[in-house]
């Protein structure tokens, strides 16, 4: 079933804060008195009132006739055409980007452990761009995370982690103001994180990201929250626009085009009050989404639309061994009041009562216990290999023996399959279902599988 992520906590799966299903809900759940039509909007034809959706596994397209359009599309990354950074870079816009940089910090731990084929230095840099609520939050998250989960690799240190926040700005979390933006920056400091200000991302090779400042990062974690670009459908449409932002008046409607409205992160709201408009929040979006279907409900029962007024009432941000800041009405927190009080707000807007609950019994928890390392993969599973293809190779890497012998003796094994190797406890860890036999320590033993090696 599709599902709505509460993008302000992706953060906390992507760092194993909270179980990655606790921030969804299924829209057929949220939904309950809509007819729910799941589809990808291919094109919008405003002249003939109807919307082109394709559908279903083939991908087979249907024309949706409308009387009344809302454009929510939201906005898509924007990569700012810096060479390689799309095809390298991490985003942080849904559940699935969330798992995949979770994946891959414990993937990178895990063979950083041994360090028998790739270089350790990528794999233990990691690199965030974008000093705003996405990428400091995102930054802080993985710093506790990994700050936490290097203790369970036993020939890796947490001094040897390098974790950089790169923002072009020259304070961070500028929207909340100097003073909480310096607070941010020392506490992040104080974590051991690398914040480079006034630099941007210019270009991304391999695994070097070099900076404007002329230096050059080695990793192969680079998380780029540092901009969004309006959905590129809304370049089709015939209607006014501001930078890519479909124009709308202060009702939500899209002035020349009777029956179009548009909201949220895709549209541009005049907000009377300053002269400007209104930020592209959830807090924005969820709000005019409630008066835009007042708004259509008055076209069509002849009542009187309502105008969209609303002031942010506040902006927080976690950033990382529970402390936070805050501005709320215009008073500034730091510290822990700030970050309970970020965990208290957001716990509230989480949609749907029982994911409240799922997310409040999931907190405390890590309180207790330590953060949950579970590599979830999505690799379509293979037949198990049979016990008879697991083989003893040879010591463990990374205790004695150099990375060429290991990478000798791994390619000696199987030349052109691939390789799945680790101690006898994470082999274990991986493989309960599958029953297989161990020796003891400090024997290594490979799996060599068929195909694509499936962990999870
Ligand atoms: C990591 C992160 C943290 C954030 N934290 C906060 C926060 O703490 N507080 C806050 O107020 N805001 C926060 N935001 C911003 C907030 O998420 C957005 O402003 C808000 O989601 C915008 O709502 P929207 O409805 O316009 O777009 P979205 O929520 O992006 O929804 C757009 C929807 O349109 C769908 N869609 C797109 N293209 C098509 C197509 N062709 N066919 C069919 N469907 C399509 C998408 O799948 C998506 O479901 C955060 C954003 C991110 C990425």
């Amino acid at each position: 079933m599709i599902i709505v992520p509460f993008t302000p906590m992706l953060h906390e799966v992507a760092a194993s804060d909270l179980d990655i299903t606790n921030i969804v809900s299924p829209i057929r759940r949220l939904l309950r008195r809509v007819t729910f039509f799941h589809g990808e909007i291919e094109a919008i034809d405003l002249e003939h009132r109807r919307v082109g959706v394709s559908h279903g596994h083939e991908s087979h397209c249907h024309a949706l006739p409308y009387d009344h359009l809302m454009l929510a599309l939201g906005s898509t990354t924007n990569f700012f055409d810096i060479p390689g950074l799309a095809d390298c870079a991490f985003t942080m816009k849904s559940l699935s980007d969330a798992i995949a940089l979770r994946n891959h910090l414990i993937a990178n731990l895990e063979e950083a452990d041994y360090a028998c084929g790739a270089p350790r230095a990528p794999l233990l840099n990691f690199v965030v761009a974008g000093g705003g609520f996405a990428g400091v939050e995102t930054i802080a998250a993985m710093n506790d995370f990994l700050r936490e989960a290097v203790r369970f690799f036993p020939h890796l240190r947490e001094e040897i982690l390098r974790i950089t926040l790169v923002s072009s700005g020259k304070i961070i979390l500028p929207e909340l103001g100097e003073k909480l933006g310096i607070y941010a920056q020392r506490k992040l400091s104080e974590q051991q994180v690398d914040i480079r200000l006034n630099c941007k991302v210019v270009a991304v090779t391999g695994h070097d990201v070099t900076l404007s400042d002329g230096t050059t990062l080695t990793t192969n974690t680079l998380v780029w929250t540092a901009g969004i670009s309006p959905h590129a459908l809304l370049n089709t449409l015939p209607c006014q626009k501001a930078k890519g932002r479909v124009l709308v008046n202060e009702y939500l409607e899209v002035p020349e085009w009777p029956g179009v409205w548009a909201l949220g992160d895709c549209a541009v709201v005049p907000d009377h009050t300053t002269g400007g408009s209104h930020p592209p929040t959830a807090q924005h979006a969820l709000r005019e989404g409630r008066v835009a279907a007042q708004n259509i409900l008055a076209v069509v029962g002849g009542g009187r639309k309502k105008l969209f007024i609303y002031s942010t009432i506040g902006l927080l941000a976690p950033i990382g061994k529970r402390t936070g800041v805050a501005n709320i009405l215009g008073v500034n927190f730091s510290g822990f009041l700030a970050w309970w009080l970020w965990r208290t707000i957001y716990l509230l807007k989480v949609p749907r009562f029982e994911k409240k609950v799922l997310v409040a019994l999931d907190w405390p928890l890590d309180v207790l216990f330590s953060k949950d390392l579970v590599h979830f993969r999505t690799i379509r599973p293979h037949t198990p290999p049979p016990v008879g293809e697991l083989i003893q190779l040879g010591p463990i890497p990374g205790s004695g023996e150099s990375p060429e012998q290991c990478a000798k003796l791994t390619s000696q094994a199987a030349p052109s399959r691939p390789i799945l190797h680790g101690t006898r406890q994470s082999i274990l860890a991986r493989h309960t279902s599958r029953r297989f036999l161990f020796g003891t320590h400090p024997i290594v033993y490979t799996v060599i599988l068929p195909a694509d090696p499936v962990l999870f």
